[in-house]
């Protein structure tokens, strides 16, 4: 099995650290698949992994995740990594939800965590 075509990611500041590793460890993976991601996210997996096939988009608070949105929308992305930060408020929340809104109705995989994140990979 392989991952889809098109995955998203995208990590809130505070979990940043934890995508980059995630990319690390799963990089083999994901170089099966084209990746979207948000400005600041798409920098540091790409400094970790710069083989990835990354297409970086406006960071988050300045229209990243809409982008992202549209893309889901428009069935060019599969599959949606996104590492929340709980604990911080942010001035975009009202993208973040719309994003998530989106990959629910165009149900798409959607892991919020690391934990559902790995399990995700590992089943692909
Ligand atoms: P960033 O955006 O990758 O550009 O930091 C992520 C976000 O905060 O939604």
């Amino acid at each position: 099995m392989s991952l889809p075509k098109t995955i998203a990611l995208i990590a809130h500041d505070e979990k940043k650290d934890e995508m980059a590793d995630f990319a690390r460890r799963n990089e083999a993976a994901l170089r099966q698949s084209r990746i979207f991601a948000t400005g600041t996210t798409g920098g540091r997996v790409l400094e970790a992994c710069p083989e990835l096939d990354v297409t970086r988009l406006k960071s988050g608070p300045l229209g990243g995740d809409q982008q992202i949105g549209a893309l889901i929308a428009t069935g060019e992305v599969d599959m949606l990594i996104f590492f929340v930060d709980p604990l911080t408020a942010m001035p975009h929340d009202v993208d973040v939800k719309a994003l998530m809104r989106l990959a629910i109705v165009y149900d798409i995989p959607m892991a919020l965590n690391l934990a559902t994140a790995e399990r995700l990979v590992a089943a692909n």
